[in-house]
Parts: structure tokens; C-alpha cells; sequence
């Protein structure tokens, strides 16, 4: 028997306007568990006017600064009392590990609390202008309705950082998950329900890109849309915004290289590399998926990363002690095991996996080897386009200047990894980097006070940090005159 969900609009538990369900899988057993709404324009419709006017009347804009901020703070301690219902969720929607969403759900609250924090510091400024008898401030306001649209990869986690500086800054919200991986959002909204936001705050629209993400995006009363996803259809989603005039905020694919010197600590290195590709299988904007290491070191390097990638183990992502789950959809397995045959077609060599398991642990599971090629050109497709998934392209260097132009050698610019105990070279490989994050000696470190995203087709803006408040903020300039005369009205003051 599926368990039915329905979504969540202006306050309520609904169906689509259709009566139309999709049914959502759990990537281990390869089946359904779920049926999730098929919103399409009209429910859209409806959420994005539930937002607006909750923006507008009501509750909400009624609130102060500081009462909204302790709304989302309470939300918060919800998020940390049921982090591990809902990293069970995300799991057997997912196919991430449980030994990784468990903390990653609890350390979602910290984006809540410390947001909530911010939300009665939005402060705007007198400026001492330059005319006489006028006082002059700003002040920082919401822009209105934000549209955020989500993909599959980190579903409550990547809302999280959408979510709750666009509801410090005052903002109502429409949130469209991905259709893989819709269910985790909707348990979620129980939270949010009982964290007390007035309804239409925050709404939920699932559904596919092209029927529920789309009419999101050009919703004339939507001002401003926070998308993560690929940078293809990123692309599309800033055109159809731009048609509207709208904000857009763009957080992107990647194809991050993972860069060892030879003065690197080796063994933490071959951790660092395994951890920044086969972590969450591959399934991260930020994955390592170009490991660039030096010719010095090659061979020696390559063993051991061989040695330990080769004891990652496969199976059931409930289970505490399994290191490498499944791909969470099929078309994303489908798009792997593409891509290896692709590398395989430009003469690269599978130096480990390269197929679906056999082992019983993976059952009827959406597996794929933790696959590493060598004898990769950055050139080839296989180092040039974004995977996402478990597969590394190992690429040989001389020097730091080639290091940097093949770190360099690519339209995206996410993430990079750099190995070394050379400090000159570790902050001179950050400062030529074209990345948004650069990680010295450790990988995938994010937090909810450092800023997060891409340079070049990996995205525009950041989220994350307390700067990033203002992309989900408008300044008003105010003017009061102080003078007892209004003067000559036909020159400009
Ligand atoms: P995707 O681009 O296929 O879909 C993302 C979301 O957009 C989904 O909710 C989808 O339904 C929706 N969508 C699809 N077509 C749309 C349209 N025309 N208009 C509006 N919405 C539409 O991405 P995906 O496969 O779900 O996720 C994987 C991608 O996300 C990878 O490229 C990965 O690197 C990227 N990603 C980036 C970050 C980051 O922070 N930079 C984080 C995680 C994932």
C-alpha cells in the first residue's frame, strides 16, 4: 500500500487541482512507496496568491522583526526534535545514508536559529548627505513572493538554505521539490505548521519542471526565484525570469577538482579525494569528480586511493555501517552508466568499477561501482561535463602553473579541493582558483555562516553567511526635508 501525501497550500493539506498523484520511489528496492500530488498552473496559482497575500494582509507583514525571528527559531528546535524522522524520509526517498542525514537533518536547524537571529538585525543607515536641510535613510524590505525550486540531491537540506533567509528577510515563500524527491518537504510542512507561520507563508507545490516549475517561475506575482539545479536547466529557468524582470539567485552543477602536490599528507589525501567523490555517491554539486594529482606522486597515489575506494561498502543506506547507496533515480542511473561508456569510447581506463553490482546487499538497488578511470585528457567529455554520480576522472600534473590551467579548464567553477603542506602554494592555489569555495586540506566542509556558490555557469549569488540576507532584501532610500520653505521647484534639489 503507497502512503498518499497531499501537498500543502495556503495553510492546508490539498490535492492538486487535478486529482492527479506521481508515484516517487525508494531507490534501494527500485518500487514505489509513495504518491505525491501532480501540481500543475492552477495549483500554482493558488499557492503563489496564498503567498502573495499573506505578504500583503494578514498576519505576517503585521509581524515584528523579532517575532518573526523567534518563529523561526521555534522552527528550528522542531527540525532538531524530529531531525531523525526526517533523515528517514530523505533516505528511503533518496537513497542517501542514514549515517549521513542523521546529522545533516540536525544541522539543518542551525540555519533556522541562526537566521532567526539575523532577522531583527536588517538594519538600514542614515547617510550624511551632501544636501542641506535633508535627512536621508535607507531601510531594507522583503521583496514579496519567493519562488524556490529544488532538486534531488539534498532535498530538505537545499530548501533549508532558501528557505530561511527568505522568511528572516519577511519574504512569503512557494517551494517546488523535485519530482524524485518530493515527500521529505511535505513531512516537513507538519513543522512548519506547528512552528505557528501564518498560513500561506510558506506553500508547496509538487510536481515536474516543465508543469508546476515553469508556471512558478513566470507567476507574474512572483518577485524573485532562488533556484538550485543544473546549470542547463538553471539557464532556463533565468530566461523565462528575466522575461518577468524578476531576482534570480542560480546555485549550479560543477565539476570540482580535487588537486594533490606531491608535499601532500598522503593519506589524508586519498580520505579527502574518496570522501569528495564517492560521499553521498557522487550525488553532490560539489563532488571531486577531476582528481588532478602530481606526476611524482602518481602511481603511489593511485594505489592507495584503489585500496580504500575498494573497501567502500555497497548496500541497504538505512544501515549505519554502508558507505556507498544507491543513485536516487533511474534516469540519473541511466546518465552514469552512460558516461562511463562514453569514457570508455575516448580510451579512458576503468581502474575500479565501471558497472551495477551483483553483491546481494544490493539488491534490486539503483547501485553503481565506485568507478575510477585513468588515463584522462581534461579535454575529454568525461573530465569536461558534470556526471553526478560515483565516477572519477584522474588527470596527471607537473607543476602548480598546470595544475591551476587544467584546474581552471572548465565552464564551471563550484568547488575545488587543493592537497598540500606548502603554505605559499596553498594560498596561492586559492587566490587563482576560479571557484566559489575553495577547500585546503579537507573537502565538503559547508556551514551556515560561510558563503556557498559558483563563479561561471555554476551559478549567480550565494547562499549561506550573513551577506546573502540582502539577495532576498530591496533598499529604500527615504527622504524628509527639514526646511521651513520648499524652494525653486522648477531645478532639481
Ligand atoms: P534539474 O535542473 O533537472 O532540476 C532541478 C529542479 O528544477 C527540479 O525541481 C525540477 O523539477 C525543476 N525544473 C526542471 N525543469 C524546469 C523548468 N523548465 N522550469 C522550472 N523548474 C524546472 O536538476 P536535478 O537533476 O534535480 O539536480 C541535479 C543538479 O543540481 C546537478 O547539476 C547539481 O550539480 C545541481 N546542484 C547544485 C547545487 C548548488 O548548490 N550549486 C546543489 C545541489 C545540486
Amino acid at each position: 500500500m503507497l502512503t498518499k501525501y497531499q501537498t500543502h497550500i495556503a495553510g492546508r493539506w490539498v490535492d492538486a487541482a487535478s486529482g492527479e498523484f506521481f508515484e516517487t520511489d525508494n531507490p534501494y528496492t527500485g518500487k514505489p512507496w509513495a504518491l505525491i500530488p501532480r501540481c500543475a498552473a492552477e495549483d500554482v496559482d493558488r499557492a503563489v496568491r496564498a503567498a502573495h497575500a499573506a505578504f500583503t494582509s494578514g498576519p505576517w507583514p503585521k509581524l515584528t522583526a523579532s517575532q518573526r525571528g523567534a518563529l523561526l527559531r521555534k522552527l528550528g528546535d522542531l527540525v532538531s526534535e524530529h531531525s531523525k524522522a526526517l533523515a528517514e524520509i530523505e533516505v528511503r526517498d533518496n537513497g542517501k545514508l542514514l549515517a549521513e542525514m542523521n546529522p545533516v537533518t540536525a544541522y539543518m536547524a542551525q540555519w533556522y536559529h541562526y537566521y532567526g537571529g539575523l532577522a531583527d538585525k536588517i538594519e538600514g543607515a542614515v547617510i550624511p548627505t551632501d544636501k542641506p536641510d535633508i535627512f536621508n535613510y535607507t531601510r531594507y524590505e522583503p521583496l514579496g513572493v519567493v519562488a524556490a525550486i529544488v532538486p534531488w540531491n539534498s532535498p530538505l537540506f537545499l530548501t533549508t538554505w532558501k528557505l530561511a533567509p527568505a522568511l528572516a528577510a519577511g519574504n512569503t515563500i512557494v517551494i517546488k521539490p523535485s519530482e524524485f524527491t518530493s515527500a521529505s518537504l511535505l513531512e516537513f510542512m507538519k513543522l512548519v505548521e506547528q512552528a505557528g507561520f501564518p498560513p500561506g507563508v510558506v506553500n508547496v507545490v509538487t510536481g515536474f519542471g516543465s508543469e508546476a516549475g515553469l508556471p512558478l517561475v513566470e507567476h507574474p506575482l512572483v518577485a524573485k526565484v532562488a533556484f538550485t539545479g543544473s546549470d542547463l536547466t538553471g539557464q532556463k529557468v533565468y530566461e523565462a525570469a528575466a522575461r518577468g524582470l524578476k531576482r534570480v539567485s542560480l546555485e549550479l552543477g560543477g565539476k570540482s577538482p580535487n588537486i594533490v602536490f606531491d608535499d601532500a599528507e598522503i593519506e589524508n589525501a586519498v580520505k579527502g579525494v574518496v570522501s569528495g567523490i564517492f560521499a553521498a555517491t557522487g550525488q553532490t554539486c560539489v563532488a571531486g569528480s577531476r582528481l588532478l594529482v602530481q606526476e611524482s606522486i602518481h602511481d603511489q597515489f593511485v594505489d592507495k586511493l584503489l585500496a580504500l575506494a575498494k573497501t567502500a561498502k555497497m548496500g541497504n543506506p538505512m544501515h549505519l555501517d554502508t558507505q556507498v547507496g544507491p543513485i536516487t533515480n533511474k534516469p540519473q542511473l541511466e546518465k552514469v552508466l552512460n558516461y562511463i561508456e562514453i569514457a570508455k569510447a575516448e580510451g579512458a581506463t576503468a581502474v575500479l568499477g565501471g558497472k551495477r553490482p551483483s553483491s546481494p546487499e544490493c539488491g534490486d538497488g539503483w547501485f553503481v561501482e565506485p568507478t575510477i578511470f585513468s588515463g584522462v585528457h581534461n579535454r575529454m567529455r568525461i573530465a569536461q561535463e558534470e556526471v553526478f554520480g560515483p565516477v572519477l576522472s584522474i588527470i596527471p600534473f607537473k607543476d602548480e602553473d598546470e595544475a591551476l590551467a587544467l584546474g581552471n579548464d572548465i565552464v564551471y567553477g563550484l568547488a575545488a579541493g587543493v592537497w598540500t603542506q606548502n603554505m605559499r602554494r596553498a594560498l596561492m592555489m586559492a587566490d587563482r582558483l576560479q571557484a566559489g569555495t575553495v577547500w585546503i586540506n579537507t573537502y565538503r566542509a559547508v556551514s551556515y555562516l560561510s558563503p556557498f556558490g559558483g563563479y561561471k555557469r555554476s551559478g549567480l549569488g550565494r547562499e549561506s553567511g550573513q551577506e546573502m540576507l540582502k539577495e532576498y532584501l530591496q533598499v529604500k532610500s527615504v527622504w524628509i526635508s527639514t526646511a521651513t520653505e520648499v524652494p525653486n521647484p522648477f531645478v532639481q534639489r
